[in-house]
């Protein structure tokens, strides 16, 4: 996920390298981010910009998750775009240093040309996760009364009273709609 884009660099503007993800570079995930299960996969376009360098493509990773319902560890592929600049520290042409941008959100070539993708990708691995993963969409979860996992078949917990609550409040609301 380290690509040489000094070629790039000396091309004119609107000149495109394609790079394809499929190696086995570690991320540097934190334990508390996620659990790569695979490589990472996609495909990437890298745009010569007026600037510096506008990656532009999508990523793939496996990474394991826990159900919410469940509480079942389980593997889905997150498919995720990346849309990140990266700025030249060095003219390519001069050698000479070059101020980083006023986009703080831009990425640092390095001073030898080469486009890390990888931190680029760990951030928008992170945005891509999702807040309440769910192994399937209709997970039935976990009996509350026996902690049965329900995805493996009922239980013979008698059924859930149901909250007296909300039938009054269901009673209001009838009243009311009449
Ligand atoms: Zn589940
Ligand atoms: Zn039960």
């Amino acid at each position: 996920m380290i690509y040489n884009v000094a070629q790039l660099l000396k091309a004119p503007t609107g000149t495109v390298q394609r790079v394809t993800l499929d190696d086995e570079d570690n991320l540097e995930l934190q334990d508390n981010e996620a659990e790569l299960m695979g490589p990472v996969e996609g495909e990437v376009k890298l745009h010569r910009t007026n600037q510096g360098i506008f990656a532009d493509g999508y990523v793939e990773v496996p990474v394991e998750m826990e159900c919410i319902r469940c509480l079942e560890p389980f593997v889905a592929t997150l498919r995720f775009p990346l849309r990140e600049q990266f700025y030249p520290t060095i003219d390519v042409n001069t050698g000479v240093p070059v101020a980083p941008p006023a986009d703080d959100l831009a990425f640092p070539l390095d001073r030898n040309h080469l486009l890390d993708l990888r931190e680029a990708i760990r951030q928008n691995l992170v945005l891509a996760m999702p807040v309440k993963p769910l192994c399937k969409d209709d997970c039935a979860g976990l009996c509350p009364t026996c902690g049965r996992n329900l995805n493996d078949g009922p239980c013979d917990c008698p059924p859930e009273p149901v909250d007296d609550r909300f039938s009054a409040l269901r009673e209001l609301l009838e009243q009311q709609g009449q």
